[in-house]
C-alpha cells in the first residue's frame, strides 16, 4: 500500500494552497474527484482580492484575510499570476448608509486595515463618473486576480517540491489506523487504498459529505450545510468603471456589486439566493432585483445589454447572521492528524494562503 504524508481531498484554491505549503516539508497528495481542479466554488466567485473590511473582529475571516492577502499579492508577483490592485469604492446612495460608512471605517480599523480614505465629491466623479454617491469611502488594497492562473501556479509549487496533484480520485472513506489513516479512493473507477499520516478534508461544498465518511468522528463535530447561491449578471456594453463598486453591505453578503474581470469585463453580482440543491443553474427571472440594485448607484445603466452570466454557491453553515471559517483540528474533535475546513466562503479566495500556513501549525501542534 503507498504511504503519504498528508492526503488532501479537493483541488480547489483552499486544497492547492494547503498542498503547495505543506510539501514545502512533507510528502503531499492532493486529489480532485473531477477531471479538472478548481470546477466547484474556485471558479464561481468574484476573483476579488479582499481587503479584510467588514469581517467580525479576531474572527478568522478577518485575521486570514488580512494576512492571506499580503501573502496573495506577494505570491502573484512571485509566481506571475495576472492581477492588478484595482481599489473600490464603497458608497453611500443616502444619508443612512452614509452614517454606515463610518461604522466601516471604524470597523475595518480594527482589523487593521487603516488605508481607507474618504472621497470628495470631486473625487467620487473622478474615480466614477456615472456613479450616484453622497459618500464613498475608497480602498486601495482591494484588488482583482485571474484565479485560474493562482490554481495552476500552487500546482506548479506543489509538483516543483515533489508533491503530486491526482485528477479523476474520489475520496471514498477513512479509517483510522496506527500510523494516520487508511484511505479508500475511486481512481477513474478502480478502488485503491493508501496509508496516509495526515488527513485534510478540503472538499468545500462537499466537506460534509467526506467527514460523514471518516471513520471516528462523531457527527456533533459535522456541522449543518446550506447552499446559497450567488448569480452574477455580466454588461455586454461600453462602461466607464474603472475601479470595484460596493454598496453597503447586506446580510448574508456583499449587496449587488460591480466588479471588473483582468479584461474590462464589467459584471454585477452575486444575489444571495438560498436553494435546496447543489446546483448552478441561473435564473433569468432576477433581472429585475439587478436592474433596481444597480440603478440605484448606476442610473445609466442600459438594462437591454445586462446578460445572466453564471452562478457560485456559498457553503453556508447558517441560515440567518455572520459565520466564521471553522478549521477543526484534533484539538477539536481528538483525532490526530485529521484537519476539516467546513463553511469557506468569501473570502476564501483571499485568505488561501494564509488558511494554508494555519492548518500547516495546527498539524504541527
Ligand atoms: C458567489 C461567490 C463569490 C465569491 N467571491 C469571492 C471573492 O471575490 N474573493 C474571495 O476571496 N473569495 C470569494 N469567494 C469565496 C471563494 O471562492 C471560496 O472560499 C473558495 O473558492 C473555496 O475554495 P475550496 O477549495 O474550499 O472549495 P472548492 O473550490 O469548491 O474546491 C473543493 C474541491 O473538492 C473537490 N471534492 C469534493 N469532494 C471530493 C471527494 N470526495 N474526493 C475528491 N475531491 C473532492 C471538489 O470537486 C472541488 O474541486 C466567493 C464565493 C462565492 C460562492
Amino acid at each position: 500500500m503507498e504511504t503519504v504524508d498528508s492526503l488532501i481531498i479537493g483541488a480547489g484554491v483552499i486544497g492547492l494552497a494547503i498542498g503547495a505549503e505543506l510539501s514545502k516539508q512533507q510528502n503531499v497528495i492532493v486529489i480532485e474527484q473531477n477531471a479538472h481542479f478548481g470546477e466547484h466554488t474556485s471558479s464561481r466567485n468574484s476573483e476579488v482580492i479582499h481587503a479584510g473590511i467588514y469581517y467580525p473582529k479576531s474572527s478568522l475571516k478577518a485575521k486570514l484575510c488580512v494576512s492571506g492577502k499580503k501573502r496573495l499579492y506577494a505570491h502573484c508577483s512571485s509566481f506571475h499570476v495576472p492581477f492588478h490592485k484595482i481599489g473600490k469604492l464603497i458608497i453611500a446612495t443616502n444619508n443612512d448608509d452614509a452614517e454606515k460608512l463610518e461604522t466601516i471605517k471604524q470597523h475595518a480599523n480594527d482589523n487593521c486595515v487603516n488605508d481607507l480614505s474618504w472621497l470628495s465629491t470631486t473625487e467620487i466623479k473622478r474615480y466614477a463618473p456615472e456613479i450616484n454617491a453622497v459618500a464613498a469611502l475608497f480602498s486601495p488594497s482591494t484588488g482583482i486576480i485571474d484565479s485560474h492562473q493562482y490554481m495552476l501556479s500552487l500546482i506548479t509549487q506543489l509538483e516543483q517540491n515533489n508533491g503530486a496533484y491526482v485528477a479523476r480520485t474520489r475520496f471514498i472513506n477513512a479509517k483510522k489506523c496506527s500510523n494516520g489513516f487508511i484511505v479508500t479512493l475511486d481512481c477513474d473507477g478502480e478502488i485503491m487504498q493508501l496509508n496516509c499520516r495526515n488527513l485534510i478534508n478540503a472538499a468545500g461544498l462537499f466537506a460534509q459529505q467526506v467527514a460523514q465518511t471518516i471513520e471516528g468522528l462523531s457527527a456533533s463535530y459535522i456541522p449543518a450545510l446550506y447552499y446559497c447561491r450567488g448569480q452574477y449578471f455580466s454588461y455586454q456594453g461600453s462602461h466607464t468603471f474603472k475601479h470595484l463598486i460596493y454598496p453597503v453591505p447586506e446580510e448574508h453578503g456583499l449587496g449587488i456589486h460591480a466588479t471588473l474581470d483582468l479584461m474590462g469585463q464589467l459584471k454585477f453580482g452575486p444575489d444571495t439566493e438560498f436553494i435546496d440543491s447543489l446546483n448552478y443553474q441561473t435564473d433569468e427571472h432576477q433581472k429585475a432585483k439587478f436592474v433596481t440594485a444597480i440603478k440605484r448607484y448606476w442610473p445609466k445603466l442600459n438594462t437591454n445589454k445586462l446578460h445572466i452570466d453564471y452562478a457560485g454557491i456559498r457553503p453556508k453553515l447558517q441560515l440567518k447572521g455572520q459565520q466564521d471559517f471553522v478549521i477543526q483540528s484534533h484539538r477539536d474533535h481528538g483525532i490526530q492528524g485529521l484537519i476539516n475546513l467546513f463553511g469557506i466562503e468569501s473570502p476564501g479566495l483571499t485568505a488561501s494562503l494564509a488558511i494554508a500556513e494555519y492548518v500547516c501549525c495546527q498539524l504541527g501542534e
